[in-house]
């Protein structure tokens, strides 16, 4: 199997993975021959065995862009399909030195990076590894100066923990790469807290006549019925993908009997005390990160010191590049179940 066929059976693992990748999030790639090849924006890994999701990136040509702050050009001398266009991540990966680089939003991981002592506890857990913390900063350009400024103070460094973000894992072929991802995986697992049961509420028969239904799914319902999961969700937003995909804060109702209180689009509803209700419509990137989001949350232990996305951060990612993320992985989607 060449290079390109183990990066995209990995990229289809991991993206089948809930607890790596969510929706159209994380991304991958290969430097091969002066070529990096990137995951498309939008593009789900969990796919990547069966569609279109690489794009080919000449990567001198992407450093040069990386050092004239200047964006990516449409075309370059590769050419790549018309409709895909390059991760937002790519210069990240293009200043990392490894061949094999993979970006996930690992729930684990990021249970531990939303929290202020991340730094401390991470060395604890990740001691021995060569590793290194990324405070929070924006996609882009704004990461991969940050990611290239910790790989030039430690050029051994291929593991990277992004604050309130997720994981980066690199290695010189896929085999290593994925290896060194399991013992991450390995070191910072967390046991989740598990939701109390509620008998059947009589709204659930109510829920399926309308456009609500109660999902049958452990996590979810833990939202709503467990209190350190609540606190934690009034504290703000944790990372990036919550506020685009299931917007700055999520709506309540102290009773399920007060649905017709509930404005606005949101695909979801917390009902205190009971649990969460989700729409018929949800799409399935809102679903992917919602579950995503249950299982980060739960996983974040109760005496935690959290550090939240700001209000500017909040703004900035939930702006243009925000909305066409969120597009695109819809789109994406729709494309498939057509
Ligand atoms: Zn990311």
């Amino acid at each position: 199997m060449n290079g390109l066929d183990s990066l995209l059976c990995l990229s289809a693992r991991i993206g089948r993975n809930p607890l790596l990748v969510q929706a159209s999030s994380g991304n991958t790639s290969l430097k091969l021959d002066g070529t990096l090849w990137i995951k498309a924006s939008g593009r789900w890994l969990a796919f990547a065995d069966r569609e279109e999701i690489l794009v080919p990136v000449e990567l001198s040509e992407c450093l040069e862009c990386l050092r004239r702050n200047a964006p990516l050009p449409p075309h370059n001398g590769n050419g790549w399909p018309a409709h895909l266009r390059p991760s937002i991540e790519t210069f990240m990966h293009a200043v990392l030195p490894h061949r094999v680089v993979l970006h996930v939003h690992s729930i684990n991981t990021i249970a531990w990076a939303v929290r202020a002592d991340a730094p401390l506890r991470l060395t604890e857990k990740l001691s021995g590894l060569r590793w290194q913390w990324i405070p929070y900063t924006f996609s882009g350009i704004p990461l991969a100066r940050a990611i290239e400024a910790a790989s030039t103070g430690d050029p051994a460094a291929n593991v990277f923990v992004l604050g309130n973000h997720g994981l980066v894992v690199c290695g010189d072929d896929c085999d290593s790469a994925q290896a060194l991802l399991t013992e991450v995986e390995r070191r910072l697992e967390i046991p989740p807290r598990m939701a109390a049961e509620v008998d059947s509420h009589p709204f659930d028969q109510m829920a399926y006549c309308s456009d609500w239904r109660r999902p049958e799914v452990d996590a979810l319902q833990a939202l709503g019925r467990d209190v350190i999961s609540k606190r934690i969700m009034d504290g703000g937003v944790l990372y990036p993908c919550q506020a685009i995909f299931l917007g700055p804060t999520l709506p309540r109702v102290p009773s399920a009997t007060q649905f017709n209180e509930i404005n606005g689009s949101s695909p979801v509803v917390v009902v205190d005390g009971d649990g969460v209700f989700t729409k018929k419509s949800i799409t399935a990137a809102e679903w992917a990160t919602l579950n995503g989001f249950a299982e980060v949350v739960r996983r974040i232990e109760p005496s935690a010191p959290i550090r939240y996305l700001t209000d500017h951060e909040v703004t900035s990612v939930m702006g243009v590049e925000g909305h066409h993320y969120r597009m695109s992985a819809e789109n994406q989607m729709s494309a498939i179940a057509n």
